[in-house]
Order: structure tokens, then C-alpha cells, then sequence
């Protein structure tokens, strides 16, 4: 079941999300249903507080190897995720939010990170993540601490909606915009809408 997403505003977005003691079936249905809502959207992650439950659990699809075209893709559904290692190199990149439509943001991350969690079926996970996944992670579980990528960026822009797909290096409006460094290479991570980003838009 696609399931609707709650936009900037909502203070459930703004609020610490519940760690999850109890992992059932309702759960699984959850996880289930926000992948379909994740992949309906066209992002590559979901974190639960975005469909409106204030709860641990994030979801993320994204393809293995993103320098090659029709990559298959990697989907991870993960319980109470937890950064317990950063790596001291940081990274620039442009990211988008499924919750804040129509803008994109120049948002600095730790390139490499470890996670832990729980499976849905309550199974320790434990994941060494970089680059773009690593960008991702970071990003869905800030929503579970209530800080969306708009606390932490640069600089926010819109996406110029005639180069599909692109990040809006030169068509910048103002001059905000424009002193802030694209990164042309990359896709917007989370949730820009369809029609701006159609391969990999949004979080
Ligand atoms: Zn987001």
C-alpha cells in the first residue's frame, strides 16, 4: 500500500522517533509499505516519522553501483538504526527530501559510516557504508532525530526544471544560489518530485 507523505510542517517530523522494542508483523507491513511508497516516489530512502509514524525504522534502495546504468539495486529495511563509527573525511553533496518538494540542498557528510540495527526480522545488522549510500543513511536517520537535511545545508536551491535530472549549476536565481558548489555528478538523494528528478531524486 502506498502510503501518504507528510511534508515540512508537520511536527511529526520534528520530533525524536520512538526506538521499536516490539518487531511483528505489523511492522514487516510497514517496512513493506514504505518501500512501495519509497519506490512509487522515485527517492532512495524513507525513514518512518515521513509517513507520519514516529518510530525507528528507515528504508533505502539504492543501486550498487550507481556509475553504471541499470545497476541492481541494494534495499535495506533497518530497526533502530545507529551511526556507531563516522569516517573524519567529509563530503559535499546536493540532496533532496520526499518531505520538502521542489528543493534541493548542498548538505556536507561524513563520506564512509558504520550502522548498526535490527533486521525485520529482529536480526543484528551491521553495515560499512560510503559515498552515496553512506549520504543516504545519514540522512534518513537524522529524520528519526527530527532534523531534516535543511538544518544542516549550505545552501538550498530549486532545481531548474529544464535540465531534467541535473543539479542547477549555472541557472541559478539568486546569488545564494549560485556560490554554492553543485555537484553536477550526482543525483539529489532523498526526495526531489518526478518531474525535476526523474532517475534517483529524493530521501
Ligand atoms: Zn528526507
Amino acid at each position: 500500500m502506498i502510503l501518504d507523505i507528510v511534508e515540512i510542517g508537520d511536527p511529526v517530523l520534528r520530533r525524536k522517533a520512538h526506538k521499536i522494542t516490539q518487531i511483528d508483523r505489523d511492522i514487516r507491513l510497514l517496512a513493506d509499505d514504505m518501500l512501495e511508497t519509497l519506490r512509487d516516489s522515485g527517492g532512495v530512502g524513507l525513514a518512518a516519522p515521513q509517513v507520519g509514524e514516529s518510530i525507528r525504522m528507515i528504508v533505502v534502495e539504492y543501486p550498487e553501483d550507481d556509475t553504471v546504468e541499470d545497476s541492481p539495486k541494494k534495499t535495506y529495511k533497518v530497526i533502530n538504526p545507529e551511526i556507531i563509527w563516522r569516517s573524519e573525511e567529509t563530503v559535499e553533496g546536493s540532496e533532496g527530501c520526499l518531505s520538502i518538494p521542489g528543493y534541493v540542498g548542498t548538505v556536507v557528510r561524513n563520506e564512509s559510516i558504520k550502522v548498526k540495527g535490527l533486521s525485520v526480522f529482529g536480526r543484528p545488522l551491521k553495515l560499512n557504508l560510503s559515498g552515496w549510500t553512506a549520504r543516504i543513511f545519514q540522512h534518513e536517520i537524522d529524520h528519526l532525530e527530527g532534523i531534516c537535511y535543511i538544518d544542516r545545508a549550505t545552501a538550498i536551491y530549486q532545481p531548474s526544471e529544464e535540465k531534467e535530472g541535473e543539479q542547477p549549476a549555472e541557472e541559478a536565481q539568486d546569488n545564494s544560489i549560485s556560490e554554492t558548489k553543485a555537484p553536477a555528478e550526482k543525483p539529489a538523494a532523498e526526495g526531489s518530485s518526478p518531474s525535476e528528478a526523474p532517475e534517483k531524486p529524493e530521501a
